[in-house]
């Protein structure tokens, strides 16, 4: 349920409020806008069912959400969220892109990287210093050395550093060094991990998880959420059908259907959504026309000397020209130079 208070109501209305949800054992989430302010309530399904609110001095109305998921959704939240990650706007007018390579692998390899996507007109360094590979004998992640690299190299650039976190152990060190902590495909549903990593007081990107519907999707953002944590971003990097000849497959409606769904940001990863160097530049610029609000492309300064995804990865010069194409893309439907 959402409880929307009066513009008129005052302080004490909702403390009101807030006080009678409590007492029923029950949590708020508070959304102060400008003009009014949102209460969500949080807790057990039958408590809510209970709730009387409507007649309480300074409510508005009061909103059943039919769905599970209540903080992600547009019910909850009309406006668009953008996410201000130290003065770059996630889910503003314009889009981002996060841009590095697959894997930390050293600080040379990292700098190059680094410095070319920056001179490219990048806003984040990607890169993982902790690495969920499929097979335990493939390349694990340089860990803790790895995230000083990330920093380093980031600083050195005036980048901000987006990289993954595999596990609740390494929420800390990992949130000591980031910007924004990634949540990959294989844990999207660790459900222990989205409770810790949305109080972790750092926004938070959740990649879908590679058979997951969007509704478990919103679901597990929701976790996220309920933690305390506002910013959650959404990345779309592609889901397992029948389909072979790409490594996934790129479900770009779902960028539609988060915007129709959700008030929060969505990136699009058209690398591990395609797992093809050559398809890359058409799915980002695809992206764009669909209304993400962002991206995130793998861009390694030596593809075919990675430790890891390097068939999927964009030479310097490559990411260039997807660069030049997706401001043209965006300037032509958003307007922006
Ligand atoms: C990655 O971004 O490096 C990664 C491992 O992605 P995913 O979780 O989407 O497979
Ligand atoms: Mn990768």
């Amino acid at each position: 349920m959402i409880i929307v208070m009066a513009p008129n109501s005052t302080q004490s209305d909702l403390d009101n409020v807030i006080s009678k949800v409590k007492s029923q054992g029950l949590d708020v989430h508070l959304s102060q806008g400008t003009s009014r302010t949102i209460v969500g309530v949080i807790g057990d399904k039958a408590a809510i069912g209970q709730l009387e609110m409507q007649h309480l001095s300074g409510v508005e109305k009061t909103v059943r959400i039919t769905e599970k998921y209540k903080l992600v959704s547009r019910e909850f939240k009309r406006n668009n969220t953008v996410i201000n990650v130290g003065g770059v706007e996630i889910g503003g007018s314009k889009p981002i892109v996060m841009a590095g390579p697959c894997a930390v692998e050293s600080m040379e390899q990292l700098m190059e990287s680094a410095t070319a996507v920056a001179k490219a007109g990048a806003q984040f360094l990607r890169g993982g210093a902790f690495k969920p590979r499929t097979s335990p004998y493939d390349f694990q992640g340089l860990a803790e050395q790895g995230l000083k690299m990330l920093r380093e190299a980031a600083d050195a650039n005036g980048l901000k550093v987006v990289t993954e976190v595999v596990d609740q152990r390494s929420i800390e060190t990992v949130a000591s060094y980031a910007d924004v902590l990634q949540i990959g495909a294989r844990n999207m549903q660790n459900f222990q991990l989205l409770k810790e990593v949305g109080r972790a007081g750092k926004p938070v990107m959740l990649k879908r998880g590679l058979c997951a519907t969007i509704k478990e999707w919103l679901n597990a953002a929701e976790y996220i959420m309920s933690e305390g944590c506002d910013d959650v971003i959404f990345c779309e990097r592609g889901i397992r059908t029948y389909e072979t000849y790409t490594r996934n497959t790129l479900d770009l409606s779902a960028v539609a259907a988060i915007k129709e769904l959700s008030h929060l940001p969505i990136v699009v990863d058209p690398s591990h959504g395609t797992g093809r160097r050559s398809m890359v530049r058409p799915m980002a610029i695809a992206a764009i026309a669909a209304g993400a609000d962002g991206l995130i492309i793998e861009v390694h300064p030596h593809p075919e000397v990675a430790l890891s995804d390097g068939e999927q990865s964009l030479t310097p010069a490559d990411f260039e020209e997807v660069m030049a194409d997706i401001k043209r893309v965006a300037s032509l439907l958003r307007g922006e130079d």
